[in-house]
């Protein structure tokens, strides 16, 4: 059995969803289609349970009218017998009555979350329908039925696979159709899986079921090899380990959030991430067994880094002085992404500065401290292997022009980042494409082994 998730931008239109039931219907045997609500939709939802929240309740009404009407134009656009368009128009108003009926009571974190379920309830709703219209074997299974997640907000693995197999045995259509995102509570209440929680949902599908594959259908040719904004010559990388994806993907390098695959890597089922607008292009496969040795994968890189450099000439030696340094952050709930040590110095890299200034004025107390900011973390990803010679020149030989503030090895077998000014960035993303990946040359990087 498959999962197919489609994101957004792939249900996003009438024309959109007429591609998504073709690349359906070329995939053979049963498959679990999950959906994301249409693009822009949870954002729209959004704002109208902030305006429920804030009592601008005429916002919200005009929001609602805003959002259906473009709902209506697409669905004339894609239903043409009177029995389909008669069922989608109900469907329509009975959604957007809801949305009327919620704006009227007063807020919860309880009403939020139902006003944003409506996206993939619509989306898939519609989609089914559309599915049902063309003549396709097809049933909607509502997510809130298997679903559903612990006190602690965690996924409760064995409910979703006991409640989803008993639901499969039960059905024989060939595409089933399901909503992302959404999931209910331990109290029985609608919830869901936090923002961008849909490919999520296709993960824990996919473990759940011993799934042979899940597909994530997004709107780019899956994970590219460097930048494609700051770098001209990227191409997709078609193989990659769950690590390097999750190494690569704090930098933004984000086809999927690491968490999100999780239970995929967990229940080791292949996520093969594909294009919605390209389907025959091979896309990225990322599984768990070991992508074939001695490769660079890919380049990317993070903006908005700021730097602290922490000196102690009196403390450092002792020890339980970075215990002390952590314990500010962790006090002031920010993360530390890199950090290096020498014997009187530590440098350590935020993303978040809202508590800065609170994290500088306690880290006073205990040392001298600096502060730089503008600046990126650049990461390259691949096998990396600390037992390996070479690699490590290969990567600086292609950076000897660019001043380099901070360098990270050896933290896994996948990563090597280093820390430049931001203005340098670009030009780093180049020097690294041209020298690791030299299309004309050679695409991978052959390191001699011990
Ligand atoms: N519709 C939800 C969102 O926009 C979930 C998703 O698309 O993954 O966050």
């Amino acid at each position: 059995m498959q999962v197919l998730k489609f994101g957004g931008t792939s249900v996003g239109s009438a024309e959109n969803m007429r591609k998504v039931a073709s690349i359906i219907s070329d995939v053979n045997g049963i498959k679990i289609v999950v959906l994301s609500a249409m693009s822009g939709t949870t954002n729209s939802l959004v704002k109208i349970s902030d305006f429920i929240k804030n009592d601008k309740r005429d916002r919200a009404f005009h929001e609602i009218d805003f959002l259906k009407l473009k709902y209506q134009a697409e669905v004339e656009e894609l239903f043409y017998t009177e029995e389909s368009l008669e069922k989608v128009n109900i469907l329509l108003n009975y959604y957007f009555n809801s949305l009327v009926s919620k704006v009227q009571e007063s807020y919860s974190s309880d009403l939020e979350k139902e006003v944003l379920a409506v996206g993939e309830l619509l989306s898939t709703n519609i989609f089914q329908l559309f599915l049902e219209q063309e003549g396709f074997s097809s049933k909607l299974i509502s997510a809130l039925s298997f679903m559903k997640i612990d006190n602690q907000g965690k996924p409760d693995m064995e409910y979703i696979s006991k409640s989803l197999t008993k639901i499969l045995k039960k059905n024989q259509e060939e595409i089933i159709v399901t909503q992302g995102f959404i999931c209910v509570n331990e109290a029985g209440k609608i919830d869901n899986l936090q923002r961008g929680g849909s490919d999520y949902t296709a993960s824990l599908i996919g473990a759940a079921i011993q799934a042979d594959q899940i597909q994530i259908f997004t709107d780019i040719d899956g994970m590219h090899n460097n930048d494609p904004r700051y770098v001209e010559d990227t191409f997709s990388v078609e193989e990659i380990s769950f690590e390097e994806a999750a190494e690569l993907a704090y930098f933004g390098a984000k086809i999927l959030h690491p968490q999100s695959i999780l239970p995929a890597k967990e229940y080791n089922i292949p996520v093969l991430v594909k294009n919605t607008f390209d389907p025959s292009s091979k896309g990225t496969l990322i599984h768990n067994s070991k992508t074939p040795d001695n490769k660079i994968r890919a380049i990317a890189a993070k903006d908005g880094i700021t730097a602290i450099k922490i000196k102690s000439y009196r403390m450092l030696m002792a020890y339980g002085f970075l215990k002390k340094v952590f314990e500010v952050f962790e006090q002031h709930q920010t993360s530390i992404d890199m950090i290096t040590t020498s014997e009187v110095a530590v440098s350590l890299t935020i993303d978040d500065d809202s508590r800065l200034n609170k994290i500088v004025q306690d880290l006073e107390g205990i040392c001298n401290i600096e502060v730089e900011n503008e600046l990126s973390i650049i990461c390259v990803a691949g096998d990396l292997s600390q037992n390996k010679s070479g690699i490590t020149a290969e990567i600086f030989n292609c950076l000897k022009d660019i001043p380099i503030r901070m360098i990270s090895y050896g933290g896994s077998n996948y990563n090597l980042s280093f820390l430049v000014k931001s203005k340098h960035k670009k030009n780093a993303l180049n020097l690294l494409n041209h020298g690791l990946f030299n299309v004309n040359k050679k695409r991978e990087i052959q390191v001699k082994a011990i």
